[in-house]
């Protein structure tokens, strides 16, 4: 069993698959060809925003938005404790400090009342300017972007919505990768939506940043390759991975988000009597980049995890430990918040195996021996 079927996804779309990489390969326009332009353009569409600029990987995608908007030494950059390193790397990476907060156990997305505490204590000390918050739609879940907009226009912050894990998520009728001033995603193997290496894409309805994100993304280019008007990096998205995504948004939209759904939904209607399942609040949708349970405590966790490991059964944990705990970030003040949610959630959580195309006899079995290890069945 693999803990996102990939293998199988391929098998399922080999066809439509080989031909589109073939395409590519007959034309030899593997960087900048067609595909990068109908992809944006779909993906836009899909999200409902009126940029879309490919690049080549998520982080980078967080580092684009905050240099776009000139984020660096001396500014206050928010994330929640709770979220893949990135979130907060590309912050630090461009200069700036993160500051952490809190999450809630029921979503695992950052908790409004955590960031309002964090933002004022970092305004009181008047050390660091506030400058963004990067809010994460962690593990497919979209945040709570109605208290998240109104703290951002109290303290004049931008929203940077990180939808790495996000894509495909639903908010009030919204789509995530929509709710940022900038909302990046990324296309790893393993997100909601992925291709076949690295790949990355910037959302935001703002032409102004769109244009300098697409300057920066091949070294600051003005009017030409080779007229460079600014200082910027390389991380384009290339034709093969953009023709995988064709083919890929395609089967996600007709039938992965909604067959993963109905993975999740089983997992939930059966596991909820003997673990912690993931909250879906009214109102929203996700997308099920992983799911993930919490055990009573550590120990039970451990004890799940490898009993289903000597079935074969794969697991994650994600995360084992909070950015706060992370060797770098160790430096970085904490303002006072505890951060108990997150280290308390890295203990007892386990990712299981989730995906559009997980067996019925594979989630039985599953289901089986979490009923079994955690004695629901007793
Ligand atoms: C995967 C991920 C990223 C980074 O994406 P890459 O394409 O691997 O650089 C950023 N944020 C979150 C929440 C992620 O899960």
């Amino acid at each position: 069993m693999q803990f996102r079927d990939l293998k199988s996804q391929y098998r399922a779309l080999k066809e439509e698959m080989d031909a589109a990489i073939e395409v590519v390969l007959d034309s030899s326009d593997y960087i900048a060809g067609d595909q990068i332009d109908e992809l944006e353009r779909d993906l836009a569409d899909y999200i409902g925003v009126r940029n879309c600029v490919s690049c080549g990987n998520g982080t980078d995608a967080l580092v684009l938005a905050l240099k776009a908007w000139g984020v660096g030494s001396g500014d206050a950059v928010f994330a929640p404790d709770h979220t893949f390193f990135s979130s907060a790397e590309s912050a630090a990476f461009v200069g700036a400090t993160p500051v952490f907060a809190d999450v809630s156990e029921d979503t695992f997305t950052i908790d409004p009342e955590s960031l309002t505490r964090v933002i004022e204590a970092v305004a009181l000390e008047g050390k660091l300017k506030p400058r963004a918050i990067v809010v994460v739609d962690l593990f497919g879940l979209p945040a709570d972007y109605e208290r998240i907009r109104e703290i951002a226009d109290r303290y004049g912050l931008y929203i940077l919505e990180d939808c790495a894990q996000g894509f495909g998520g639903v908010y009030h009728g919204k789509q995530a990768g929509s709710f940022g001033d900038i909302s990046t995603t990324s296309f790893f193997p393993a997100k909601p939506l992925g291709c076949y290496g690295d790949g990355g894409a910037v959302f935001t309805d703002n032409d102004e940043w769109a244009a300098l994100i697409r300057s920066m993304r091949v070294h600051g280019k003005g009017s030409s390759k080779y007229d460079n008007v600014r200082i910027g990096m390389n991380s384009r998205l290339d034709t093969i991975q953009a023709a995988v995504l064709q083919v890929k948004l395609k089967a996600f939209q007709e039938y992965e988000l909604e067959d993963v759904n109905k993975v999740a939904a089983r997992y939930t209607e059966v596991l909820r009597d003997c673990v912690k399942v993931p909250l879906v609040p009214e109102g929203y949708y996700s997308s099920w980049a992983s799911y993930n349970i919490l055990l009573k405590d550590e120990a039970q966790r451990d004890a799940v995890r490898v009993y289903l490991q000597e079935n074969g059964v794969p697991t994650m944990i994600y995360y084992p430990k909070g950015l706060h705990q992370q060797k770098v970030f160790e430096e970085v003040c904490r303002y006072g918040e505890s951060l108990a949610v997150t280290t308390d959630i890295c203990k007892r959580t386990l990712a299981i195996p989730v995906s559009p195309y997980l067996s019925g006899e594979d989630q039985d079995r599953i289901i089986r021996l979490i009923r079994e290890k955690t004695g629901a069945d007793a």
